[in-house]
């Protein structure tokens, strides 16, 4: 099978229908370190994965990443990848994982393109996703105007009049984004205020409607105290109103909390025997770079344990057999008393 992540000395490629002991599903921070942890303890592993870098590829400036004092989104991202590459883990990039269904003897995975993977654990490690508006206008017009990513496409709309909607971190960051010539201070609000009269802000709106044709012409907001509606001429939205996790291929599956996060407790593990989360997804606090790669290394680490486990009481989950305190899951022991599909 043709792949593009090649690992040294490995024919690159996955397989399916082969019942892997580990499948790590998301390629951010907390995938990729889980990836790394999963192969150096020689977990039988795939990683499946829409891209590389999650939401590190949205992220223009790092400075909070212990070991690099400024490094870019994507540079951060290309160390990742080039640190998983050096080791035995199959990997499908380009996957989008529809859907884990726990069976009599293990996970199946299905992603959109049909495939079907199987494993007899996994971590899912699938980040969030920006939330959007939900007006008229908003969907029709996507990547013609509207842009839920100011990093990304703050440089298309140079010398342009733009609304940035959202005043959290990421609502500023995106202010700071769109005017490229305030790098020199340190705090973000600062940023804003520097501006002066570049910047409006329009506390206590919201957002009704985008107008347009073929691309954003303006906006519709509503002040809502008094009820009074204006309509600002743009050529730029940025949604950046937060984020919602990538729970969907769970829900129903694992117990998720009232954001849709799935719940975990300090191992990782969720209240599905097998199936461990890691990073944004989940309940755990604070969403950082950081937070997400520590997650996947406890979460692989976690795996192994568990593993580890079942393998010195030769017992495995699947046979119906009592599984023994801590340990839930995972074959006796790699290729040799495994059962396969
Ligand atoms: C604009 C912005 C700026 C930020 N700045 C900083 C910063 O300066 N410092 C900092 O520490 N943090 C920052 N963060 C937060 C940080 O990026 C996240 O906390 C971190 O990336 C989370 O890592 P993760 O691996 O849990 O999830 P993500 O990075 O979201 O990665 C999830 C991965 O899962 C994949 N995926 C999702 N669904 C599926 C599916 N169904 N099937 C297969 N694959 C799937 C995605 O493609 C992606 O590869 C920023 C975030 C944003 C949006």
């Amino acid at each position: 099978m043709e792949l593009e992540f090649v690992v040294p000395g490995r024919t690159p490629g996955f397989r399916e229908d082969h019942p892997y002991q580990l499948a790590i599903v998301g390629g951010g921070p907390a995938g990729l370190t889980a990836a790394v942890y999963a192969a150096r303890k020689n977990l039988d592993a795939l990683l499946l994965t829409k891209d590389i870098g999650g939401q590190t590829l949205l992220t223009s400036d790092i400075e909070n990443y212990m070991g690099y004092q400024y490094v870019t989104g994507r540079e951060l991202a290309a160390k990742f990848e080039e640190q998983v590459k050096r080791y035995p883990i199959d990997v499908a990039v380009g996957e989008e994982v529809l859907r884990v269904a726990r069976e009599e003897e293990g996970f199946v995975l299905t992603t959109a393109g049909g495939k079907r993977f199987l494993a007899e654990a996994v971590i899912v490690a699938t980040g969030k996703r920006s939330r959007p508006l939900g007006v008229p206008g908003e969907r029709e017009l996507v990547g013609r105007g509207v842009s839920y990513c100011a990093v990304c496409d703050a440089p298309l709309f140079s010398g342009k009049d733009v609304i940035v909607v959202g005043a959290g971190n990421s609502g500023t960051t995106a202010v700071v984004d769109v005017l490229p010539d305030w790098r020199a201070d340190p705090v973000l609000v600062e940023r804003v205020a520097a501006a002066g009269d570049k910047v409006r802000t329009y506390f206590g709106h919201e957002v009704v409607e985008i107008k347009g044709e073929e691309r954003v012409e303006g906006i519709v907001l509503r002040d809502r105290g008094s009820g009074t509606q204006l309509e600002l001429p743009v050529q730029g939205v940025f949604i950046e109103i937060g984020l919602i996790p990538n729970s969907e291929l769970v829900r129903g599956l694992a117990e998720l909390n009232e954001r849709g996060e799935i719940v975990v407790d300090c191992q990782c593990q969720t209240d599905v025997p097998g199936l461990l989360a890691a990073g944004d997804v989940t309940t755990v606090p604070e969403k950082q770079i950081i937070i997400a790669a520590g997650e996947g290394a406890k979460a692989a680490l976690s795996a192994y344990a568990q593993w580890s486990a079942m393998k010195s009481s030769r017992r495995s989950w699947w046979t119906g057999s009592p599984w023994p305190d801590g340990a839930k899951w995972l074959s006796p022991a790699r290729g040799s008393a495994r059962r396969h599909w």
